[in-house]
């Protein structure tokens, strides 16, 4: 782990200890100065007396021999007591015993105690004949509060003899506190000098470990974790998972590893902004985080891509349990910046170690168990299964071929026909576009459009299909409709208007012969700004229809707001209608009277069955389209179509569906007939 930066108050803290201990130091030797000079002193003093006793009183040897002072030599002992500084003096003789005591007033102070009890160690040193001078401190002495007495013994010498020791009291009060005074001015000096040449320095010092501290903890943390999100980032992400995989192994555990993806993230950031955007991956992280268990570890890898590894399940059972209650809490609402938004999530999952033991791999699969998603339309959830792989690579094929195809305008396209339910008569022919493989054969649009719309190529491609539909559908009769698919994507981009306008203006094809289909993932962009494209298309003179109607997510209100003027019905419905589900036939009703409502013609697609086009028939369905009356057919074939239906329904006045039912028969006849003969 990165270590702590030094803080400002670990900084004080370590500041005020130092100060602390120079104070402490400078305490010390201020005391034992003022301690020395106050000894010296007293000392001084005290020999200073000595001296006077020696050579003032005559009677000194007979005094300290045990005799009575004489009257003038008491005096000139009582005088000596007087003096400045003196507090009291005790004279004792060789042996310590105390001969005369007399404090500053002149009085006796205190009874006769003996040198030998209470110092023995001055005793001895002073009559070893030494006169060494020696000092007892006596501050305090419990009568005179703060007052500092100093206790001096000195021998007393006369003509060279020691006679006795003199212990004195001196009164150092005065010199004492000025002493301190002096000192404490010296002191302030002493701090204010080391602030100067330490504190100012030291803090210089300071602030720029601690800049520099602080940087490399940013630069540590960029290193691992993503900024925005505070989550990992890919790199520390996959050696993490390594050593998550390697204890898994060893504890007999399985691992999700699960790829997410916000779906229209960058729709989500260019329509609501990018705080907003940033906001949203925030959230969605922040809800990641609550998801972890211990030993689970989550990654942004970027833009809008997550990665999250759940550790230790037991077996298959608990792997999928945990995917499934992650998936579900990951897509619940959010709030954002006052706006309620379900997120549309789009997650691949991996399992370890089912589908690879190394982080690679399975990041691989996870990665390619999203694309699959994807490619089915996002908004769901996916477990890797092998066949993915050919997927994948069947995914990067179209891509080459759909940009070698863009750059050679190699498309082709093909015409269905549609047909009026009432009169029977052709109504018109929807353009649907084919592409072909290296080996010629036709891939669906249903598989190459939705690549062609994430490689940003499907504007260039529906320009192309506009203008060469109109070009071609001008020369059918005036009756006869054009109907051309637009992609969601044209909307998003805002090519869809000046397309059609071009290729209308290019062909000169009657505007009210065209209808442009739109799915309902159009309204997943902002439905404003594609309403007002929807006028701008109207406003042409082109018709709109909803196509594959029911299958989308948008609500029914919104699809009602955009004004289409016909609507047609999933294939799914009509499949489902027919193979007796009652539900998917009330749908298919309910659609069909809406539809009318709201004064829209409605279409049925997907037609393949007698049975079906009878019920429609039955329900009021105005157009139908689908395999039993035409397949679509190569441009070439167009004319046949547009004639047989000429003759069937403006000469022999037969109905498009009894034609229909009619070649049916036939080639039921014929299937049967070959039969027979096999
Ligand atoms: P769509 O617009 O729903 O087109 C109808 C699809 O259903 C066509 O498939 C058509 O061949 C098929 N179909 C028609 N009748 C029947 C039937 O009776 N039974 C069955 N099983 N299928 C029937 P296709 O041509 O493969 O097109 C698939 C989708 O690709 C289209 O669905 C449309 O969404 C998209 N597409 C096709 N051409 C274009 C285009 O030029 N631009 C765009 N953006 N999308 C296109
Ligand atoms: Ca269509
Ligand atoms: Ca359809």
């Amino acid at each position: 782990m990165t270590e702590q930066p030094y803080s400002i108050p670990r900084f004080v803290a370590m500041m005020l200890l130092a100060f602390a201990g120079l104070a402490a130091c400078v305490h010390f030797l201020n005391e034992s100065s003022i301690q020395s000079i106050t000894r010296a002193q007293a000392l001084s003093s005290a020999e200073h007396l000595s001296r006077r006793i020696a050579t003032e009183v005559a009677d000194l040897e007979n005094i300290l021999a045990g005799q009575n002072p004489s009257k003038q030599s008491q005096q000139q002992l009582r005088a000596v007591a007087m003096t400045e500084d003196m507090v009291k003096f005790n004279l004792y003789n060789k042996q310590g015993d105390s001969v005369v005591r007399l404090d500053d007033s002149g009085q006796d102070p205190n009874p006769n105690t003996p040198l030998k009890h209470h110092n023995p160690d001055v005793l001895e040193a002073l009559t070893d004949g030494q006169a060494k001078s020696v000092i007892k401190e006596a501050t305090n002495d419990g009568t005179s509060g703060s007052d500092v007495l100093v206790e001096a013994y000195v021998p007393v010498v006369q003509a060279g003899r020691t006679l006795g020791i003199i212990s004195v009291y001196v009164d150092q009060t005065q010199l004492d506190s000025r002493l301190r005074s002096q000192l404490s001015r010296q002191n302030l000096l002493i701090v204010a000098f080391s602030l100067l040449g330490f504190a100012v320095p030291a803090i210089g010092v300071f602030l720029r470990t601690r800049q520099k501290q602080i940087a490399d903890k940013k630069i540590a943390y960029l290193a691992q974790f993503d900024v925005l999100t505070n989550l990992l980032n890919r790199k520390t992400f996959e050696s993490n998972l390594s050593e998550c995989l390697l204890e898994s192994g060893k504890a007999n555990k399985r691992v999700a590893l699960h790829f997410l993806d916000l779906d229209f993230f960058k729709a989500i950031n260019d329509n609501f902004g990018h705080a907003f955007g940033d906001e949203l991956l925030k959230q969605f992280s922040a809800r990641l985080k609550e998801n972890l268990r211990p030993g689970d570890i989550a990654a942004r890898f970027g833009g809008d891509e997550f990665v999250i590894a759940q550790t230790g399940l037991d077996s298959i059972e608990d792997l999928a349990d945990a995917t499934r209650k992650l998936y579900g809490n990951m897509i619940l609402p959010l709030q954002i910046m006052g706006k309620n938004l379900i997120p549309s999530v789009s997650m691949g999952t991996a399992m370890y170690p089912e589908n690879g033991i190394d982080t690679s791999i399975l990041l691989h699969c996870a990665d390619i168990a999203l694309y699959v998603v994807k490619g089915q339309g996002r908004n769901g959830h996916r477990f890797f299964e092998p066949s993915y792989n050919q997927a994948r690579l069947r995914r990067t094929d179209l891509e080459f071929l759909v940009r070698k195809n863009v750059v050679s305008r190699n498309f082709e396209l093909a015409y269905q026909p549609y047909y009026s339910l009432k009169t029977g008569r052709l109504e018109g022919f929807e353009a649907l576009l084919r592409m072909r493989d290296t080996h010629g054969n036709f891939v669906s649009p249903a598989e190459f459009v939705p690549v062609a719309e994430d490689l940003g190529l499907i504007s260039e491609i529906g320009a192309w299909v506009l203008n060469t539909a109109c070009s071609f559908a001008k020369d059918w009769p005036s009756d006869v409709k054009l109907s051309v698919n637009l992609s969601s994507v044209q909307f998003k981009k805002k090519t869809a208007c000046p397309s059609v306008l071009q290729a209308l203006k290019d062909s000169g094809l009657d505007p009210s012969r065209l209808v442009l289909e739109i799915t309902e993932s159009v309204l997943l962009a902002d439905v404003d700004d594609v309403r007002q494209q929807i006028q701008v298309l109207n406003s042409y003179g082109a018709e709109l229809a909803m196509d594959d109607f029911g299958t989308g997510y948008s609500s029914l209100s919104y699809i009602l707001r955009l004004q289409f003027d016909r609507l047609k019905i999933d294939r799914s419905f009509i499949t489902q209608m027919s193979s007796g589900d009652e539900s998917a036939r009330k749908i298919v009703e309910t659609i069909i009277s809406l539809g009318h409502t709201m004064k829209m013609l409605v279409t049925a697609e997907g037609v393949e069955t007698e049975e079906q086009a009878f019920m429609l028939q039955a329900m009021g369905c105005d157009q139908v389209q689908g395999f039993l009356f035409s397949k679509p057919v190569e441009p070439a074939q167009v004319s046949n179509v547009i004639m047989k239906a000429f003759v069937n329904t403006e000469l022999s006045g037969h109905h498009a569906l009894e034609h229909a039912v009619e070649e049916a028969a036939v080639s039921r006849d014929v299937r049967d007939a070959s039969q027979v003969t096999a």
